[in-house]
Parts: C-alpha cells; structure tokens; sequence
C-alpha cells in the first residue's frame, strides 16, 4: 500500500522585544538566574498584567507578512496547568480570539512552490526553565524566561514530507529575521518547533491518526523525527495496528522518539478568557502603518535580484537567505555592476570562508567594497581569476586592501607579449615530443604547454594570452 504523509507545525518564535510580555522586566538572554524577574511575572497573588504594545506590533508584523487576517477584536485567556516553571499556574495565551488567522506562505519543494496556509498567530508569554543537574536530587528553576512574549504559529496540515517541513521552517525563520522581530536561533530555543505527524493510504481524503513530536531543537532533527516517525506509523498500519494520539519526545542521540504522554485535549486545560486584562482592539489605522513599514520580504527581493539583476533564481534564492546577505550583495554591486560574477564570489569563496570560521555574513572579513575592488582587479586584467583566489584569502586573514596585496607579493598578471612569447618559446624547446604529438594532431597536448607556463609564472601569466600565443607558436 502507498502512504501518504499528512504534516502540521506549531513554530513558537521568541520576540526580540527589551521587554516581556505584560511586564516591565528585561528580555536579556543569558543573565544570572532569577534576576530579571518582578512580582508580575514571578506570578504573586494580586498583581495585574500590562500588554506590551511592541509584542502586539511585532505579532502584527508577522501577521501581515503571513497574509494573515487581523482580528480587530482579540482577547487574551488562561491556558490552565501545573507545572515548576510556570509559578502563576496558568500561561497568558490566546485561545478562541487570537489577533490573527487565515494566512499562507510560499515554499518551494523539488522545484515546485507549494502553498502552505497558516491556520491562526497567536501572543502568548513564555514559562520559566528547569535546570537539572545529574548530581543532585532536585531541579532548579530559573525564572528569567517567564513573560519573555512569544508568538506560536501553527499551520494547516498541508505538509507532505519532511523536506518540506524543513522549507516551510526556514521561511518562516527567514520572515522573522526580515521582520527584525526574533531572532531566529533554534538552538537557544528562540525559534521552537513542534511536528504533528500523521500518514494515510494515497488517494484517501480523511486524516489518519497524528501523534506530536517535541524536542526538535535543530532543523536536521525535525526533518530526521519526522522521517522517523512516518517509517514508524507504516510498519505499525502494515502490521495492522493503529496509531495512538500521543506526545512523543525525540531522542536526538538514539534517533528514536518515546512516549511522552497521552495527548491533551483543549479542555484538559480549561481556557477561559483572563479577566486581568482588557479585549485587545486594534484599528486599522495601526495595521494600515504597520503595512506601509513593512521591508522588502524574501520572496519579493527574489524576485527582484532575478528581474533585475538578472540572476538565475538558484542564486536569487541563496542571497536572499537573509537581509543582510542580500544587503551585501547589493553593496558589492552598487560599485562592481557586474551581478554575476559577484553572485558567484559570494556563493562560492565568500559563503565557504565564512561557513569555515563559523561567521555571519555581519562578521565578514571582507567588507563588500573590497570584494568589488578585487573583482575589478580581475576584469581589468590586472590579477588572474585564479590568483584573485589567493588574494581573497589573504584579504580575508589580513584585511589589507586587494591592491595592496598584488603589490606587496607581486601578484600582478604577466600580459606582456614579448614576456610570454619568450617564455612559450623556452617550453617549445623543452618539449619536443609533446610539440610533434600536438602537430600530429593531439591538440590536447596544449594543456600540458599551459600548465608549465602556469607553473613557471606561479598562476600568474593572462592564461587568454597563453593560449593564443602557444597556438600560433605551436602551428609554425
Ligand atoms: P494542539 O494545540 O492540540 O496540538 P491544534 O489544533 O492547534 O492542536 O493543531 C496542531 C497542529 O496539528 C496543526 O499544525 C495542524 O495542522 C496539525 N494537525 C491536525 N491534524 C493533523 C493530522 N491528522 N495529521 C497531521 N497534522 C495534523
Ligand atoms: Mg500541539
Ligand atoms: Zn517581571
């Protein structure tokens, strides 16, 4: 039997506000714990929430770059369980009124875009963390995270496979960090994901059973749990089973997941609006600015780099990964107009220098313009493709200009005629086997005459000009 698998995600993003959700304490990541904390979101009995108007304009943000319908009317509920690292004994989320719903985003998988509709955006606060230690015979809780504000982000079980589980993830991460609102970090558990997995046989139209993945703190592990976990559901309905509706913790070290516990119900939870807070009303005016200020997103500036620069859309889809790649790019281009050629330094030399050293493309040790020195360098003759190779790197571990490299190494490309006419002459004269093979028409032989000439200039001879002059020596 076929199966199809049937994929919906639930992306928790941490927004990169100063402060939390519904008081005035410090987002800050890695302070002492409990040290930013208050009585509100320490949870003490009779203190009184405030929204935190940025929270709402970073939710919106991502509403409208979601195509997501805002709801002028939305409301905050009580999300109701016991828990160490949740002091309150209830979470502030959204529930039946969340601030947004009915959207979509456009990934592409095996070549083709597919549609994947956001079902709702919702704004909720973050609980504490337990830290435990293997020596002890307690946990500790620290309770910085608490009203640190999240968004969750749950789309429609329009996944099918893990691959596009991936593609669907890091668009959403790349909207993020277009929007400026979270930073996207998945191992610091900024950027969360939960996998909800069913399969059902091809051709069926009704859902099968899904069980709910946890712990997926990396994009290779929700691909690889996902993956996992369909071949699981296939052998159990082979073997003639059914699926339970369970949550399951992957066990990255093992590659296996395990039953967490049965799955919850919405009303295990006993939801109820929060009366501490008031309905949130949002006008059309706010919503209408924030529009206005929206940047330039991933699909859009792709988009353009194809129209406009006319790049292939596999380079259009790299550089656009993120702003500030994008951003470089156009600062490189903005003095060496030849995007190309640039796309590919960066694709190529500069993403695999910086992939190496484990940097952003903020950290860059080669600063846009200088690639675009370098780049000129090598169209107007001056250094070979080839050497501009050893001056990149050079620039990269020294930070010296590429013109000052050339001349301090003396690295300038050998074009002069005589120079190289005198130097193919000295290999003819070498070679004279190599010289009657070529006459007797083994033109590959030309190669080898290329390369020794390479290697006596130590890459530095114009190879255009080598090749035209081997060919006239050689055809006397
Ligand atoms: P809960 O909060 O209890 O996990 P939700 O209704 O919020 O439940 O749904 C969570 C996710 O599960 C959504 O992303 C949805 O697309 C997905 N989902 C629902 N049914 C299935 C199914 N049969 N197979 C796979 N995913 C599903
Ligand atoms: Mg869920
Ligand atoms: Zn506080």
């Amino acid at each position: 039997m076929e199966f199809e698998s049937v994929i919906g995600l639930e992306v928790h993003a941490q927004l990169s506000t100063q402060s939390k959700i519904f008081c005035g304490c410090s987002t800050a990541f890695g302070a002492a714990p409990n040290t930013h904390v208050c009585p509100i979101c320490l949870g003490m009995p009779g203190v009184l929430p405030v929204l935190n108007r940025k929270v709402v304009e970073y939710a919106l943000r991502m509403a409208l770059a979601t195509n997501c319908q805002i709801a002028a009317n939305s409301r905050f509920a009580r999300k109701n369980y016991f828990y160490p690292d949740l002091p309150k004994g209830y979470q502030i989320s959204q529930y039946e009124l969340p601030v947004a719903q009915h959207g979509y985003i456009d990934i592409e998988v095996e070549n083709e875009v597919k549609r994947i509709g956001i079902t709702r955006i919702h704004m909720e606060e973050d609980a504490g963390k337990l830290l435990h230690d293997t020596d002890q015979s307690f946990s500790r809780v620290d309770l910085n995270r608490t009203g640190v504000p999240l968004i969750e982000i749950v789309s429609e079980p329009d996944i099918r496979s893990a691959e596009a589980a991936g593609a669907y993830l890091r668009k959403l991460r790349s909207i993020l960090r277009y929007l400026e609102i979270c930073d996207g970090n998945m191992e610091e558990g900024s950027f969360r994901c939960d996998a909800n997995v069913s399969i059902r046989p091809k051709g069926v139209s009704e859902f099968g059973t899904r069980t709910e993945l946890k712990n997926l703190n990396s994009f290779k592990h929700v691909e690889k749990a996902i993956l996992y976990e369909i071949h699981r559901q296939k052998e159990i309905v082979m073997e003639g089973g059914s699926i339970v509706q369970e949550t399951l913790l992957w066990n990255p070290d093992k590659g296996q997941t395990t039953s967490m516990r049965s799955k919850e119900e919405a009303h295990d939870y006993r939801y109820f609006p929060d009366p501490d807070l008031l309905p949130l009303t949002i006008d059309d005016a706010w919503v209408h600015e924030i529009r206005q200020n929206l940047p330039e997103l991933p699909d859009a500036k792709r988009e353009r780099f194809i129209g406009a620069y006319g790049l292939p859309s596999y380079d259009a889809e790299v550089l656009t990964t993120s702003r500030d790649l994008a951003d470089y790019f156009e600062a490189c281009i903005a003095d060496y107009p030849n995007p190309k050629q640039a796309s590919n330094w960066i694709m190529g030399q500069l993403l695999a220098l910086l992939n190496a050293e484990g940097k952003d493309i903020r950290q860059s040790p080669v600063p846009p313009l200088a690639l675009a020195a370098l780049l000129k360098l090598v169209d107007a003759g001056v250094i070979s493709g080839k050497i501009a190779k050893t001056v990149f790197d050079e620039m990269a571990k020294t930070g010296k200009l590429p013109d000052e490299i050339v001349q301090e190494k003396g690295l300038m490309q050998v074009s002069d005629t005589s120079e190289l006419e005198q130097m193919v002459q000295n290999v003819i004269d070498k070679h004279p086997k190599e010289v009657s093979d070529y006459r007797g028409g083994k033109e590959k032989v030309i190669g080898f005459f290329v390369g020794q000439i390479m290697k006596e200039t130590r890459g530095k001879a114009n190879p255009q000009m080598v090749n035209d002059i081997l060919k006239r020596q050689l055809g006397k």
